[in-house]
Protein backbone atom coordinates (compact mmCIF):
# COMPACT_ATOMS: atom_id res chain seq x y z
CA UNK A 1 0.00 0.00 0.00
CA UNK A 2 0.96 3.62 -0.56
CA UNK A 3 0.75 6.48 1.28
CA UNK A 4 1.55 10.13 0.64
CA UNK A 5 2.98 12.28 4.24
CA UNK A 6 2.06 15.73 3.72
CA UNK A 7 4.08 17.06 6.52
CA UNK A 8 6.68 20.45 6.75
CA UNK A 9 7.65 19.83 10.09
CA UNK A 10 11.05 17.79 8.47
CA UNK A 11 11.78 16.06 11.58
CA UNK A 12 8.26 14.48 11.68
CA UNK A 13 7.91 14.03 8.30
CA UNK A 14 11.21 12.15 7.97
CA UNK A 15 9.84 10.04 11.14
CA UNK A 16 6.77 8.88 9.81
CA UNK A 17 8.35 8.00 6.50
CA UNK A 18 11.23 6.03 8.52
CA UNK A 19 8.09 4.27 10.72
CA UNK A 20 5.60 3.53 7.59
CA UNK A 21 8.50 2.41 5.47
CA UNK A 22 9.84 0.24 8.23
CA UNK A 23 5.78 -0.93 8.75
CA UNK A 24 6.12 -2.12 4.94
CA UNK A 25 4.30 0.55 3.01
CA UNK A 26 5.58 2.85 0.44
CA UNK A 27 6.16 6.08 1.44
CA UNK A 28 6.32 9.55 -0.32
CA UNK A 29 6.57 12.86 1.36
CA UNK A 30 5.60 16.10 0.19
CA UNK A 31 6.44 19.46 2.60
CA UNK A 32 3.36 21.67 1.52
CA UNK A 33 0.04 22.16 -0.38
CA UNK A 34 1.84 22.36 -3.70
CA UNK A 35 4.36 19.67 -3.64
CA UNK A 36 1.14 17.36 -2.73
CA UNK A 37 -1.22 18.37 -4.88
CA UNK A 38 1.96 17.57 -7.63
CA UNK A 39 2.36 13.90 -5.97
CA UNK A 40 -1.30 13.25 -6.05
CA UNK A 41 -1.84 14.20 -10.31
CA UNK A 42 1.11 11.97 -10.89
CA UNK A 43 1.04 9.37 -8.54
CA UNK A 44 -1.80 6.89 -6.97
CA UNK A 45 -2.19 6.74 -3.47
CA UNK A 46 -4.02 4.80 -1.30
CA UNK A 47 -3.98 7.09 2.07
CA UNK A 48 -2.86 10.58 2.18
CA UNK A 49 -2.04 11.53 6.18
CA UNK A 50 -2.45 15.47 5.90
CA UNK A 51 -1.37 17.87 7.91
CA UNK A 52 -3.66 20.66 8.81
CA UNK A 53 -1.42 23.62 8.99
CA UNK A 54 1.02 23.86 6.05
CA UNK A 55 3.27 26.89 4.73
CA UNK A 56 1.37 27.33 1.45
CA UNK A 57 -2.40 26.54 2.67
CA UNK A 58 -4.08 24.31 4.76
CA UNK A 59 -4.68 20.69 4.74
CA UNK A 60 -8.74 21.51 4.64
CA UNK A 61 -8.76 22.80 1.49
CA UNK A 62 -6.59 20.24 -0.06
CA UNK A 63 -8.70 17.37 1.40
CA UNK A 64 -11.92 18.90 -0.36
CA UNK A 65 -9.98 19.67 -3.38
CA UNK A 66 -9.41 16.41 -3.70
CA UNK A 67 -12.78 14.86 -2.93
CA UNK A 68 -14.49 17.34 -5.41
CA UNK A 69 -12.11 16.28 -7.70
CA UNK A 70 -10.74 19.63 -8.10
CA UNK A 71 -7.62 18.14 -8.00
CA UNK A 72 -7.43 15.40 -10.75
CA UNK A 73 -6.25 12.29 -9.32
CA UNK A 74 -6.94 9.85 -11.80
CA UNK A 75 -5.42 6.80 -9.77
CA UNK A 76 -7.13 7.53 -6.30
CA UNK A 77 -10.10 7.18 -6.49
CA UNK A 78 -10.17 5.13 -3.21
CA UNK A 79 -7.80 7.58 -1.43
CA UNK A 80 -8.16 7.35 2.27
CA UNK A 81 -7.30 10.78 4.24
CA UNK A 82 -6.39 11.00 7.47
CA UNK A 83 -5.93 14.35 9.47
CA UNK A 84 -3.54 15.42 11.36
CA UNK A 85 -4.60 18.13 13.59
CA UNK A 86 -3.70 20.31 16.34
CA UNK A 87 -4.19 18.78 20.44
CA UNK A 88 -7.81 19.98 21.32
CA UNK A 89 -8.98 22.04 18.56
CA UNK A 90 -12.59 20.63 18.08
CA UNK A 91 -13.43 23.21 15.21
CA UNK A 92 -10.41 21.82 13.28
CA UNK A 93 -11.67 18.08 13.82
CA UNK A 94 -15.07 19.09 12.67
CA UNK A 95 -13.94 20.45 9.82
CA UNK A 96 -11.87 17.89 8.72
CA UNK A 97 -14.32 15.26 8.88
CA UNK A 98 -16.79 17.45 6.99
CA UNK A 99 -14.16 18.46 4.33
CA UNK A 100 -13.67 14.52 3.79
CA UNK A 101 -11.20 13.21 5.87
CA UNK A 102 -11.86 9.79 6.92
CA UNK A 103 -10.27 9.99 10.07
CA UNK A 104 -8.06 12.43 12.42
CA UNK A 105 -5.50 11.74 14.82
CA UNK A 106 -4.15 14.94 17.12
CA UNK A 107 -0.90 15.45 17.65
CA UNK A 108 1.26 14.36 19.21
CA UNK A 109 0.44 10.97 18.73
CA UNK A 110 2.07 7.19 18.99
CA UNK A 111 3.55 5.57 15.52
CA UNK A 112 1.83 2.56 16.92
CA UNK A 113 -2.12 4.52 17.33
CA UNK A 114 -1.22 5.82 13.96
CA UNK A 115 -0.19 2.44 12.47
CA UNK A 116 -3.24 1.00 13.58
CA UNK A 117 -5.85 4.16 11.99
CA UNK A 118 -4.09 3.45 9.14
CA UNK A 119 -4.47 -0.40 8.89
CA UNK A 120 -8.25 -0.04 9.98
CA UNK A 121 -9.17 2.81 7.18
CA UNK A 122 -7.34 0.77 4.30
CA UNK A 123 -9.31 -2.63 5.23
CA UNK A 124 -12.66 -0.57 4.64
CA UNK A 125 -12.79 -1.80 1.11
CA UNK A 126 -12.37 -4.97 2.18
CA UNK A 127 -14.97 -5.49 4.72
CA UNK A 128 -12.61 -6.67 7.06
CA UNK A 129 -12.96 -6.21 10.50
CA UNK A 130 -9.85 -7.57 12.07
CA UNK A 131 -6.73 -6.68 11.00
CA UNK A 132 -6.24 -10.22 8.95
CA UNK A 133 -6.96 -11.16 5.08
CA UNK A 134 -8.19 -14.06 3.89
CA UNK A 135 -8.55 -15.35 0.81
CA UNK A 136 -8.95 -18.86 -0.02
CA UNK A 137 -6.13 -20.45 2.39
CA UNK A 138 -3.78 -17.52 2.92
CA UNK A 139 -3.93 -15.76 5.75
CA UNK A 140 -2.28 -11.73 5.69
CA UNK A 141 -1.74 -10.51 9.50
CA UNK A 142 -1.11 -6.61 8.24
CA UNK A 143 -0.80 -5.48 12.11
CA UNK A 144 1.91 -8.54 12.87
CA UNK A 145 2.92 -8.66 9.39
CA UNK A 146 2.79 -12.29 9.14
CA UNK A 147 1.76 -14.61 6.21
CA UNK A 148 0.47 -18.09 7.46
CA UNK A 149 -0.87 -21.08 3.81
CA UNK A 150 -2.96 -23.18 5.58
CA UNK A 151 -1.65 -22.07 8.99
CA UNK A 152 2.07 -22.44 8.10
CA UNK A 153 4.11 -19.35 8.07
CA UNK A 154 5.47 -17.71 5.21
CA UNK A 155 9.13 -15.92 4.88
CA UNK A 156 7.87 -13.11 2.81
CA UNK A 157 10.29 -9.89 1.65
CA UNK A 158 8.67 -6.94 2.73
CA UNK A 159 7.66 -6.27 -1.01
CA UNK A 160 6.44 -9.54 -1.66
CA UNK A 161 4.07 -8.74 1.71
CA UNK A 162 3.46 -5.72 -0.43
CA UNK A 163 2.14 -7.24 -3.51
CA UNK A 164 0.73 -10.04 -1.86
CA UNK A 165 -1.65 -7.28 0.16
CA UNK A 166 -2.46 -5.35 -2.15
CA UNK A 167 -3.31 -8.42 -4.35
CA UNK A 168 -5.85 -9.84 -1.33
CA UNK A 169 -7.73 -6.93 -1.18
CA UNK A 170 -8.80 -7.49 -4.49
CA UNK A 171 -9.25 -10.56 -5.16
CA UNK A 172 -10.41 -12.32 -8.33
CA UNK A 173 -9.85 -9.03 -10.03
CA UNK A 174 -6.43 -8.86 -12.48
CA UNK A 175 -4.61 -6.18 -11.34
CA UNK A 176 -2.37 -5.29 -13.90
CA UNK A 177 1.93 -4.52 -13.45
CA UNK A 178 1.44 -0.45 -13.65
CA UNK A 179 -1.19 -0.85 -10.75
CA UNK A 180 0.82 -3.22 -8.26
CA UNK A 181 4.37 -0.75 -9.30
CA UNK A 182 2.27 2.33 -7.94
CA UNK A 183 0.54 0.99 -4.97
CA UNK A 184 3.94 -1.41 -3.69
CA UNK A 185 6.46 0.49 -4.50
CA UNK A 186 7.36 4.19 -4.09
CA UNK A 187 8.36 7.49 -5.81
CA UNK A 188 11.91 6.82 -6.48
CA UNK A 189 10.55 3.16 -8.30
CA UNK A 190 12.20 2.79 -11.70
CA UNK A 191 9.12 2.21 -14.18
CA UNK A 192 11.41 0.03 -16.92
CA UNK A 193 12.65 -2.12 -14.45
CA UNK A 194 11.28 -5.87 -13.89
CA UNK A 195 10.80 -5.98 -10.28
CA UNK A 196 6.79 -6.23 -10.36
CA UNK A 197 7.22 -9.60 -12.27
CA UNK A 198 10.27 -10.50 -10.52
CA UNK A 199 8.28 -10.15 -7.09
CA UNK A 200 5.32 -11.67 -8.29
CA UNK A 201 7.72 -14.54 -9.39
CA UNK A 202 9.35 -15.35 -6.41
CA UNK A 203 5.87 -14.90 -4.49
CA UNK A 204 4.29 -16.80 -6.72
CA UNK A 205 6.68 -19.70 -5.70
CA UNK A 206 6.81 -19.21 -1.75
CA UNK A 207 2.74 -19.25 -2.34
CA UNK A 208 2.53 -22.22 -4.42
CA UNK A 209 2.30 -22.51 -8.26
CA UNK A 210 -1.35 -21.65 -9.48
CA UNK A 211 -1.40 -19.30 -6.51
CA UNK A 212 -1.24 -16.19 -8.84
CA UNK A 213 -2.45 -16.42 -12.47
CA UNK A 214 -0.72 -14.67 -15.03
CA UNK A 215 -3.82 -12.68 -17.30
CA UNK A 216 -1.49 -12.17 -20.64
CA UNK A 217 -1.51 -8.49 -21.70
CA UNK A 218 -3.50 -7.75 -18.49
CA UNK A 219 -1.49 -8.28 -15.03
CA UNK A 220 -2.32 -11.09 -12.36
CA UNK A 221 -5.09 -12.34 -10.49
CA UNK A 222 -4.73 -14.06 -7.24
CA UNK A 223 -6.71 -17.55 -6.64
CA UNK A 224 -5.49 -18.21 -3.31
CA UNK A 225 -5.17 -21.79 -3.42
CA UNK A 226 -2.37 -23.50 -3.55
CA UNK A 227 -2.79 -25.74 -6.52
CA1 LIG B 1 2.39 21.88 9.94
Amino acid sequence: MRLLVVEDEEDLAEGLRVGLTRAGYAVDLAADAAQAYEQLTVNAYDLMLLDVNLPDGDGFTLCRSVRTGEIPTPGNHELRVLMLTARGDLSDRVRGLDDGADDYLVKPFHLAELQARIRALLRRDTNGTTACLTVGDIVLDTARHEVTVRAVPLNLTRKEFGVLEYLMTRPGKVVSSEELLEHVWDANADPFTQTVRVTVGTLRRKLGEGSIETVVGSGYRLSGSRS
